[in-house]
């Protein structure tokens, strides 16, 4: 089963100046150090004077001189992700993270991130906006952690693109750790589809190359599908797409959606509701898996699916966005169900059914 390292943390469009950088060496809670306290923010996730005890030995942590704190990295969760940049050459239709100017500051945070880890780390999560147009940047932060976490998992998410450069892709191997994975987003199963959902032309072409050249030099691909209004009618045609195309792949995911950032602004065009594609969903991981491919779905509540599925959905919404609504009190399944992404605000999908 692949680690559930599913989406990113929202990020404002500019880092805030002036912010210093600290590792949490205690808890600041118990020692009775209350100099943090925090007004409402954005830029990842904001700890409040209510939750400082949230702070653990080992977090990394962002203070601002108007008392501001954000914890940059959570020693205790497994979904801890280097932020690599705002700039993206697509401009999908439900990302859930407008790309727009990067800003080369984050490249010296995230340094900064990584020279202060010191506890054990399982999984750092890379990402962006599309984290694979700056090469060099992801250079440096393998070269960190070969050196300090070489038994930690590594998961790219990336649109595949860039990897159409087979020189660039061969140099990211070569420097990379070795148990990496990249995630690569594919939307469909024909090039005018996929394209009409990632709006960039020629950037199918590009991302089918680019899984073929990551292939080439033998590193792990995960393809992730984002379930929308446009290829919800084509799930079983994309799950035979993915299989003739891809068996070479470690694990495909089927997502549902975040609804915020461009998810948010094409919210009709976009919107689908999973009840209404499960049945075909249903189809298309049985038929990956009767292929024996590792397949999952992501980010839909268990109540929304066919048992069938059940087995292969994943509680994969990170800790600190999930959350589940009142009708869950006293579901059976709760300990095992995604729940519903707190940044979609009130779009809750339509037929949850708490299981008693
Ligand atoms: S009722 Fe809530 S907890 Fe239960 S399966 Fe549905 S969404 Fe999940």
């Amino acid at each position: 089963m692949a680690a559930h390292f599913t989406s990113k943390r929202p990020v404002s469009n500019s880092i805030p100046p002036n912010g210093t950088i600290r590792r949490v060496t205690k808890n600041p809670f118990a020692s009775g150090d209350d100099v943090v306290s925090c007004s409402s923010f954005s830029f990842r996730k904001c700890l409040n004077v209510g939750n400082i005890k949230e702070l653990n030995s080992g977090d990394i942590v962002k203070l601002f001189p108007d008392g501001r704190i954000i914890r940059l990295w959570d020693a205790t969760s497994f979904q801890n992700c280097l932020f690599v940049t705002n700039g993206c050459n697509f401009r999908c239709l439900m990302c859930p993270q407008p790309p727009c100017a990067d800003n080369p500051d984050q490249h010296n945070e995230n340094l900064r991130l990584l020279e202060l880890m010191n506890c054990k780390v399982e999984m750092i999560g890379i990402t962006g906006g599309e984290p694979t147009l700056f090469p060099e940047r992801l250079m440096e932060y393998f070269d960190v952690i070969n050196r300090k976490f070489p038994s930690s998992r590594v998961e790219i998410l990336t649109n595949g693109s860039m990897f159409s450069d087979f020189a660039m892709s061969k140099r990211l191997a070569l420097a990379a750790p070795l148990d990496i994975c990249y995630c690569v987003s594919i939307h469909g199963d024909t090039g005018s589809l996929a394209e009409s959902i990632m709006r960039c032309n020629g950037g199918w072409d590009k991302a089918l190359q680019g899984i073929n050249n990551l292939a080439k030099l033998q590193q792990q691909i995960e393809i992730r599908v984002v379930l929308t209004k446009n290829n919800a009618p084509y799930l079983e045609d994309i799950a035979v797409f993915l299989y003739r195309n891809f068996p070479f792949v470690y694990h495909i995911a089927f997502m549902g959606q975040e609804i915020t950032g461009e998810a948010l602004e094409n919210y009709s065009e976009i919107w689908v509701e999973p009840i209404d594609y499960a049945s075909s969903l249903d189809c298309a991981v049985r038929y990956l898996a009767a292929m024996d491919m590792n397949v999952s779905i992501y980010n839909i509540p268990l109540c929304l699916l066919p048992e069938t599925s059940r087995k292969f959905a994943a509680r994969s919404i990170s800790d600190w966005k999930q959350t589940y609504i009142e009708k869950c009190e006293g579901c059976m399944m709760k300990s095992d169900c995604c729940g519903f992404f707190t940044t979609s605000g009130k779009h809750y999908p339509r037929g949850i059914i708490p299981s008693k």
